[in-house]
């Protein structure tokens, strides 16, 4: 048998060995699911909200022991593995409140062809197949979990090799609340494990990780011509306008950058000043960087990490940018809160995902360079703009070429469960939370019933040129 042998990335620590399912194991695991598939969608939307209101209480009565879990696989600091399991269960409550009633079927209209009722139905699409990363090991597993059961699909979950432990927790709570044992199956394991998955017969796909592997799973899941939510990298730019409440941007952007570690796919990475107020906002974004507590600082996940970062700070300073404080290791798994000035879209530290606490920032003088620089980006998950006049934040933060973007905050609308998420170019495709998300997790089924009873339509045979020229008469008259 074949292990992964996990380390605390905050110590350094041997913690537990993970085994790595081949495929032959996979594709078993598929067949059971196939086989809860039809335990669990025999089940009425009601009961399956009543048992994931159960997961609710459940999560709630471990929520201890999920914080522990999460700071141990991930390396987090308290109060982040805190946010994760907040979030996780305002997103399920979300769904067993709200959510659920996206899945009943829909009134639609006939328009012109009142002879005709019209509806939607909502069906699950069988197994999905979920793969989630590691750097927010609950949420990101939870909750495609969450939208995939309550819509009647069963799952089979590989979560990263990295943070496995959360989600055998997960499973254990899903089994306890009620969830079927072959409605929702965890396989463990490392790359290989999950490329299995998504070429077993699973009916969907959806993956929260790296745009490289993004692609490969999208030519695959195309291969098979089955569907795929992607949500992928990101290299979000929060925007900075000299009108803006600065303090409150110098804190929302460190905050967002440094929080877990820099390890956030909505994470700020570049930070666009504007020119007037440039050498102050720098001056500022230091000072509240360097009052950062140090237990407040999360662990960098692995060695490759570590040397992302420093390749990416190098090449930035190679290239004639300017370290303002950081840039080095805090200790053996920690990288000290780095902010890196004038850097240029030349840069890797501009246009490549960094994944560490570093903010690189630089000036822009007008809006027509901002958008140049902004939309240049091969990402586009979320973004920011801060400014004191709402008019031009939504002005600016809809013509971002980004799934999502705040005004005046930055990441926290990741939290608000009714806003779909997900990303546009390299970043992904596909929705979570909100009605989008909700229906991304089924097959529409349009329905339309005839409601008068007579014996032929007009435009059946045989054709006529009475009915022909009732239709070009139509045409004209109305549209
Ligand atoms: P990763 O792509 O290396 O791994 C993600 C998952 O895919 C893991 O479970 C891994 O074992 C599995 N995997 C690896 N190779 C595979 C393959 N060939 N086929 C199938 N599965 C495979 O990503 P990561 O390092 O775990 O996570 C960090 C990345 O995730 C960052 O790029 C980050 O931006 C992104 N991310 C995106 C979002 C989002 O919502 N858009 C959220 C969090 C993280």
């Amino acid at each position: 048998m074949k292990v992964y042998k996990k380390i605390n990335p905050a110590n350094g620590e041997f913690l537990y060995e993970v085994e790595i399912f081949d495929a032959e194991k996979v594709k078993k695991e598929v067949e059971r699911a196939k086989d809860g598939f039809n335990e669990w969608n025999s089940l009425s939307l009601k009961e399956r909200v009543s048992v994931l209101k159960k997961v609710i209480g459940e999560i709630k009565r471990e929520k201890e022991t999920f914080i522990k879990s999460v700071m141990l696989d991930a390396g987090k600091v308290r109060q982040d593995a805190i946010i994760e399991v907040f979030t996780t269960l305002n997103h399920l409550h979300y769904l067993t409140k709200k959510g659920y009633r996206f899945l009943l079927p829909k009134k639609r209209s006939a328009g012109y062809f009142k002879n005709n009722s019209c509806y939607t139905v909502y069906k699950p699409h069988g197994v999905v197949g979920i793969i989630s990363p590691w750097n927010y090991p609950l949420i990101l597993t939870a909750t495609p979990l969450f939208h995939a059961l309550l819509a009647g699909n069963s799952v089979v979950l590989k979560p990263s090799e990295i943070t496995t432990e959360v989600s055998l927790l997960l499973e254990k709570i899903c089994k306890k609340a009620g969830i079927p044992d072959n409605a929702f199956r965890v396989i463990t394991g490392d790359g290989s494990t999950g490329r299995a998955l998504v070429e077993s017969d699973v009916d969907m796909v959806c993956f929260t990780g790296s745009t490289a592997v993004g692609f490969e799973i999208a030519k695959k899941c195309a291969e098979k011509f089955i569907p795929c939510i992607l949500e992928l990298g990101g290299k979000d730019n929060a925007i900075v306008f000299a009108d803006a409440d600065l303090e409150r941007a110098a804190a929302g952007i460190v905050w967002g950058g440094i929080s877990n570690g820099g390890q956030t796919c909505i994470g700020v990475e570049n930070v666009l000043v504007e020119e007037k107020i440039y050498e102050d906002f720098l001056e500022m974004l230091k000072r509240e960087v360097e009052s950062i507590p140090k237990e407040n600082l999360g662990a960098v996940i692995n060695s490759i990490q570590f040397e992302k970062i420093e390749y990416h700070i190098d090449d930035a300073v190679k290239k004639g940018a300017k370290i303002v404080c950081g840039g080095e290791k805090l200790d053996n798994f920690r990288f000290k809160p780095t902010v890196v000035r004038d850097i240029t879209p030349e840069m890797k530290i501009f246009y490549e995902e960094t994944f560490g606490p570093v903010i690189g920032v630089m000036k822009f003088k007008d809006e027509n360079e901002l958008f140049k620089i902004a939309n240049s980006l091969d990402y586009g998950l979320n973004g920011s703009v801060w400014t004191k006049d709402l008019k031009k934040g939504k002005r600016v933060a809809e013509k971002l070429e980004t799934g999502a973007v705040c005004v005046n905050d930055c990441l926290t609308n990741y939290l608000i469960s009714d806003l779909p998420f997900g990303g546009v170019k390299k970043s992904g495709m596909g929705r979570v939370h909100g009605v989008e998300g909700v229906r991304s997790f089924v097959k529409t089924q349009s329905v339309m019933v005839h409601k008068f009873g007579l014996k032929k339509e007009l435009w059946w045979y045989p054709y006529k040129k009475k009915v022909e020229n009732i239709f070009l008469k139509l045409i004209d008259f109305l549209f």
